[in-house]
């Protein structure tokens, strides 16, 4: 289901009812970093591939400053020439990826780039250190039943939804921290479909049995003490999102990655 291209402009919009300070952590993000918005990059709709290298282009002059890039997608595809753009810049990264699907498809559709494959991709490239990897979500149905065994093949911890149904995951984000260590640059690269349709419907593929509001908040807050180079938002789809919620709640989550930076002072 198509619409995440407008993610980004809805998820501004709803951006408006956040405040500056996040009460349970105290963190100041605005206090603690210059927070600017880059505007969205000009990517040609009628190519792909072109697109890929145009988002990669983008990244690499922005990092060649200082800064952490935090993304709104768009589908996840993005997530991609983000990498490429900054495994160029840090070297191999630790991954926390929270999604109701692996992402790790060899193709689809004949194509080796889209947003179900970036993971593989990312992988075999390098990208990515698999062994510091955890995949956050997973569930519902797949092309086979051995979707997810590629990932474990490659040392990737995968985290199935049913392992996080009914419980806090702040005791598997002390296990990620102790994975991942506090040194090794890492990525967050959310998909908001990981999370329940019942609090973020509006996406191109939803799958019941997700993650809650708060465990969402947990595994971003939960980030806070590894070496976070970027995160991402990805996939929300406002033309399914017919209260904005979906944007509301990606609104705050992405305000929560700026709590989780290294860096951000709390109060
Ligand atoms: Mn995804
Ligand atoms: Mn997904």
């Amino acid at each position: 289901r198509t619409g995440a291209r407008y993610g980004p402009r809805q998820i501004r919009t709803e951006s408006v009812l956040v405040r500056p300070y996040g009460m349970a952590t105290r963190a100041a993000p605005f206090d603690s970093f210059q927070v600017a918005d880059l505007g969205d990059v000009a990517v040609n709709p009628y190519d792909l591939s072109s697109s890929i290298g145009i988002i990669e282009d983008f990244f690499d002059h922005a990092l060649a400053h200082e800064v952490k890039p935090v993304s709104i997608g768009g589908d996840h595809t993005i997530t991609l020439p983000i990498l490429r753009a900054l495994a160029r810049k840090h070297g191999p990264l630790a991954m926390v990826h929270v999604d109701a699907h692996a992402d790790i498809n060899d193709e689809m559709f004949g194509e080796r780039i889209a947003h179900g494959t970036i993971f593989r991709r990312a992988i075999e490239e390098g990208l990515i250190d698999p062994t510091k990897m955890v995949q956050i979500g997973l569930r519902a149905t797949g092309y086979s039943a051995e979707d997810f065994d590629w990932s474990r093949q490659q040392g990737v911890r995968v985290v199935e939804a049913e392992e996080c149904w009914h419980r806090s995951l702040a005791p598997l984000m002390d296990e990620v921290r102790d994975l991942i260590g506090p040194d090794t640059p890492a990525y967050l690269s959310f998909d908001i479909d990981g999370l329940d349709p019942s609090v973020a419907p509006g996406t191109g593929t939803p799958e019941p049995g997700g993650l809650t509001a708060s465990q969402g908040l947990e595994v971003i807050r939960g980030c806070f003490g590894l070496d976070l180079v970027g995160c991402d938002l990805v996939e929300v789809s406002p033309p399914y999102d017919t209260t904005g919620n979906t944007a509301l709640l990606a609104a705050n989550l992405i305000f929560e990655m700026l709590c989780s930076l290294p860096g951000c002072v709390r109060r």
